[in-house]
């Protein structure tokens, strides 16, 4: 027999990933308002829940998470390919981290209820994933947290055929293979496929017996200067900004950046056209480097026991072979939409690849300002890049917000005290840099405007070069 159980919120939340999580905290912190949340998981954490073992975060915990709760302990690894940069949780710290959040702060405040396993179906109704139990909720505002469609490998099929005795897994099968094989080919080139190709070198596999097929090459971070210190931010500036305001033409930027360390490759020979926040140390650089055999022919479409066909021609492989299925989009360039609508919030992000943070901003935002129009105007979107190009459309999309935030000096406070902001513990170690940064806003001082003058300069370039482009 079917029961239905009719419920009220002020909030709808669907999706208890860390955009979700880190939304739901401020509005907890800053509003009286009770929230109902659903996922289908069974517990908090999202896609954390499903992602390979041996995946961490691929930035500091320092700053993820949600705003009113350290990730971790602030603490500099002292050995491995991370040695002297900021700890980084494993999925498992980051699943218990999500959790005590919500059963200690969350559920614990009273104004959370929250149905893990349970299908939202749109318009208020949801179902749970165990039992015949139907919900219906009467809200004033729907939070959708799974526009951004998150996927990893291992919920879904590879996207390519596969055909008789050919060996082929998710990377989450690697750390407990059946048998040993005598050769492995990764399939993609994201940050899933380097994590996949630093388990295997990290496990004594000889580069020789790994092959990498690689559709296309990628531009990628040098976590050194995704730091929350005075010197990476310094770092990264010196090796950004600066050729992005010198440079004559958008290749010469990728260059400049490039040479200054702004940007990092596998091969300094070849071009990559992709961008899409991966994010690896120089050390990590290093070992990936030693995979040689790496096959330039586009896409896989099918691999059978003699042969892997891509797009644009085909590689021998054989059943001794393990393909390690790190294909697709993990996290697609979505097409950015209003993020407060009427009774709907559409979570995205609002600084490249932050999403917690951008979660968090927006959750500030839903608590402090009234009008869509002026609330949307302080969140313009910046998609998740995917395209080498992006990395400059990013650039300018973070300035744009960065510049209409400083004209709010309550949301600069915020900003400052916010933990999901790498550069409040910059600010916060460092009083000298606060003052600093007050004194930017005056005219008068050579330095700080110096500082303003290179960034105005960058942003300045990279809308020319963009426009040129788009023209
Ligand atoms: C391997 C990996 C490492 C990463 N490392 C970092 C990092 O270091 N730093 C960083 O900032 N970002 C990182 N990211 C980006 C990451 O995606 C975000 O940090 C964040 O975890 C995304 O959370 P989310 O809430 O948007 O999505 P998800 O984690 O996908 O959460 C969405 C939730 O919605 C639920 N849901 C969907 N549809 C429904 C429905 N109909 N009914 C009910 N529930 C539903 C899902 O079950 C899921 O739990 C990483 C991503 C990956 C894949």
């Amino acid at each position: 027999m079917e029961n239905e159980t009719t419920l009220k919120a002020d909030y709808l939340v669907i999706g208890s990933g860390a955009m979700g999580m880190a939304f739901c905290d401020v509005l907890l912190s800053e509003t009286d308002a009770n929230i109902l949340i659903v996922d289908k998981h069974h517990q908090p954490g999202g896609h954390w829940n499903d992602a390979y073992p041996f995946v961490r975060l691929h930035q500091p915990s320092a700053f993820y998470g949600v705003n009113s709760k350290k990730l971790g302990n602030n603490t500099v690894d002292a050995t491995g390919w991370n040695k002297g940069l900021y700890e980084l949780a494993t999925n498992d710290e980051v699943c218990g981290y999500f959790d005590q959040v919500m059963c200690r702060q969350f559920l614990s405040s009273g104004r959370v209820q929250y149905f893990p396993s349970c299908e939202y179906q749109g318009n208020g109704a949801f179902t749970s994933l165990v039992s015949e139990e139907k919900y219906s909720v009467s809200f004033k505002k729907e939070v959708d947290s799974t526009y951004m469609k998150v996927a990893v490998p291992s919920k879904r099929t590879p996207p390519f055929d596969l055909d008789g005795d050919v060996h082929c897994a998710p990377p989450n099968d690697l750390p407990s293979l059946r048998q040993k094989y005598e050769r492995f080919v990764i399939v993609g080139a994201g940050k899933t496929a380097m994590d996949a190709a630093l388990f295997l070198l990290k496990n004594d596999v000889a580069a020789e017996n790994i092959a990498w097929i690689m559709p296309r090459d990628s531009w990628i971070l040098d976590r050194a200067q995704i730091q929350p210190t005075l010197e990476s931010i310094g770092t990264a500036l010196a090796s950004q900004l600066v050729p992005g305001a010198e440079s004559e033409s958008i290749d010469d930027l990728f260059t400049n950046v490039s040479e200054a360390g702004g940007l990092l490759r596998i091969d300094d020979c070849v071009k990559p056209t992709m961008y899409r926040c991966a994010t690896v140390t120089k050390a990590e650089l290093q070992q990936l480097k030693r995979i040689k055999n790496i096959v330039r022919m586009g896409r896989v479409k099918a691999i059978d026991e003699q042969e892997i066909i891509m797009e644009e021609g085909s590689t021998s492989t054989s059943p001794t072979t393990l393909h390690i299925d790190c294909a697709g989009d993990g996290l697609a360039k979505r097409p950015a939409v209003p993020i407060f609508e009427d009774k709907k919030i559409t979570l995205q992000s609002v600084r490249t690849c932050q999403q917690v943070f951008s979660a968090a901003f927006i959750g500030h935002v839903e608590a402090s300002y009234q009008k869509d129009e002026e609330k949307n105007d302080l969140c313009k979107v910046v998609p998740h890049p995917n395209t080498d190009i992006d990395f400059l459309r990013n650039n300018l999309a973070d300035s744009i917000n960065r510049d209409r935030w400083a004209k709010e000096p309550k949301l600069q406070q915020w900003l400052q005290n916010c933990r999901l902001d790498f550069t409040s513990h910059v600010l916060n170690s460092n009083p000298s840099i606060k003052i600093l940064a007050f004194l930017s806003k005056l005219p008068f001082l050579p330095i700080p405007n110096r500082l303003t003058a290179v960034q105005e300069q960058a942003t300045q370039n990279i809308k020319r070069l963009l426009d040129d482009l788009d023209s």
